[in-house]
């Protein structure tokens, strides 16, 4: 380890300001539990990215599903999702007010087929829900994928390079960051300290070499072509969409939904959601933490107003994605 960090010192003598992104909630946990924003150079700054699920959730789709739970649909989803803030309530107020939602861990405990998934996740978590469209369960689908919100975040923010998102490449493959392109280097890494540091070192060595390429170093468990198998199913039960982001807007062929309209629960309930306004929390920063604009102690509310136990907003929720929660688990209240 500390050779990795003698050589990132070495090398980033030789650059300008350099500003690398994490785009994964499981390195952004690394990272923050190891500190090690605190062992890079000054002209090198790493921020983490829309890497959390729970977090990019646009507040629409949490106020769809806590009106269609207060109009006696019922609802299965993560446990996360239960205590994220919608514009009036959460779906665990919901649920306290005779709401009938079912916390799963897996799809496979969903049994009623008039009980609607609220699905969320990239491409990691996406098979199972593809799995549950397979057996013919309606789902409410705030699915996104990576690669259109990051080269959205490449062109928006300047970013200089990605340590590109571990789990999700299993899924994907690296051939896909080949071929989407984009423009800037990346590094497939994997969740150990040493393996996001090298991550860094890496990314820094073909910036100054001018190189833009993917390089995999991740391959014990990132094959070139994915997951066929988890890909086809995906293909086969749902399409893609324009999704909407918490914090990024409206990115065009970033979600997924049903390919069956009879089992997307946005076209089935779609009386029941059509007038629903939503409005985010203004005193919440969450949009900028998830672009990486600020860091989350730098949110008025983080460890004040806003903890694990009290969450006013998204990033706070999950412990081992949310960017707010794990700086919270990790740097304390303030
Ligand atoms: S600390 Fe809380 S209020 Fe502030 S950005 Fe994070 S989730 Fe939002």
């Amino acid at each position: 380890m500390n050779e990795l960090i003698k050589k990132i010192h070495s090398v980033a003598k030789s650059l300008g300001r350099v500003k690398l992104m994490e785009v994964c909630g499981g390195h952004t946990n690394t990272v923050m539990k190891y500190g090690l924003k605190e062992i890079l150079p000054e002209n090198v700054k790493l921020v983490s990215g829309p890497g959390c699920p729970v977090c990019v959730t646009s507040q629409k789709d949490i106020d769809a599903v806590v009106e269609m739970a207060l109009n006696g649909i019922k609802i299965a989803t993560y446990g996360d999702m239960l205590r994220v803030p919608g514009t009036k309530k959460s779906l665990a107020d919901a649920r306290s007010e005779g709401a009938d939602i079912q916390v799963v861990y897996s799809v496979d405990e969903i049994k009623e087929k008039d009980r609607v998934f609220f699905g969320i996740g990239f491409e990691t978590t996406t098979p199972m829900t593809a799995r549950l469209l397979e057996k013919g369960f309606t789902v409410f689908s705030a699915h996104k994928t990576m690669p259109n919100a990051m080269k959205s975040l490449a062109q928006k923010m300047k970013i200089d390079g990605f340590i590109d998102p571990g789990h999700v490449s299993t899924i994907t493959g690296s051939k896909m960051w080949e071929e989407i392109n984009l423009g800037v280097p990346q590094v497939i890494a994997g969740f150990t300290p040493e393996a996001v540091t090298r991550a860094i070192l890496l990314l820094l060595e073909m910036i100054k070499r001018g190189e833009k390429r993917v390089k995999n170093d991740y391959r014990e468990v990132v094959l070139p072509n994915g997951n066929i198998v988890a890909k086809r199913l995906i293909n086969k039960t749902m399409k893609p969409i324009d999704a909407e982001w918490r914090g990024m807007g409206i990115i065009p062929n970033s979600g997924l939904t049903p390919r069956k309209e009879e089992l997307d629960a946005r076209i089935k309930y779609a009386d029941l959601i059509k007038n629903i306004k939503s409005i985010e929390n203004p005193a919440c920063k969450c949009n900028e933490v998830i672009r990486g604009l600020i860091e989350p102690k730098e949110c008025p509310l983080f460890g004040r107003k806003c903890t694990p136990e009290n969450p006013q907003g998204a990033c706070m929720v999950s412990e081992t994605e949310g960017a707010c929660a794990i700086a919270f688990k990790y740097g304390g209240k303030k």
